[in-house]
């Protein structure tokens, strides 16, 4: 699915979303469950694209790390993360609760990591937004006015849904990373788990709340 010009939610991994912003360099955002690596690089050939450069990762989960050593190995891409999270990415920190046995069942390698995010900074034309909660180390993208949500929340049946919180490291935190919502030009919501959104009064209505 196109979201705007050169910004593709890939079809190989509905479980948890991975984004391509194809530009002079091709980036991904985030890689999916493990053993989605086949299915996400022939869908990526298949969209025209045989190089990336840059894989950003929203969080620490094994269902957004899932490809990314995969895909690393192929493309030669250089992977992104937040440095409070990059502990339990490389393995030096046990993922905590129920995020510990799924890490267990489905054994993700970790990708070699280049480079970490360093508060609210810019990654070329994406801006790097620190909404912690999640995880410790949680962030969002936004890129020409679709922001990239990991998962800060859903999205189901266009409803904005939050997680529960035996997924979630630290409720309160979360409701002050949606705090920020309102103060973010976006015209388009890109959850990891759900369908993206336009803006609408759902989203109107839910933004008011935090
Ligand atoms: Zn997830």
């Amino acid at each position: 699915m196109t979201i705007t010009k050169g910004v593709i939610m890939l079809e190989s991994s509905a479980s948890s979303h991975v984004f391509l912003i194809q530009s002079d360099e091709n980036l991904l955002i985030d890689t999916g469950n493990p053993g989605a690596f086949a299915a996400i690089w022939s869908e990526l050939r298949s969209l025209g694209c045989d190089s990336i450069a840059h894989i950003l990762l929203t969080h620490h989960d094994v269902d957004h790390i899932g490809n990314a050593q995969r895909l690393q190995e192929e493309t030669g891409a250089d992977v992104w993360a937040s440095g409070e999270d990059i502990p339990y990415i490389v393995g030096e920190k046990p993922r905590p609760g129920i995020k510990r046995i799924i890490q267990g069942i489905l054994r993700p390698t970790p990708p070699r990591i280049n480079g970490s995010y360093s508060g609210d900074q810019p990654f070329g034309d994406i801006r790097v937004i620190s909404a912690p909660g999640h995880t410790p180390g949680h962030v969002m993208f936004l890129y020409r006015r679709v922001l990239f949500v990991g998962d800060l929340f859903a999205i189901k049946q266009g409803e904005l849904r939050l997680f529960p919180r035996f997924l979630t490291w630290n409720s309160q935190v979360v409701l002050e990373s949606l705090a920020l919502l309102k103060t973010l030009e976006f015209e388009w919501l890109c959850p990891a788990h759900g369908h993206p959104l336009q803006r609408n009064d759902a989203v109107e209505r839910f933004i008011r709340q935090y």
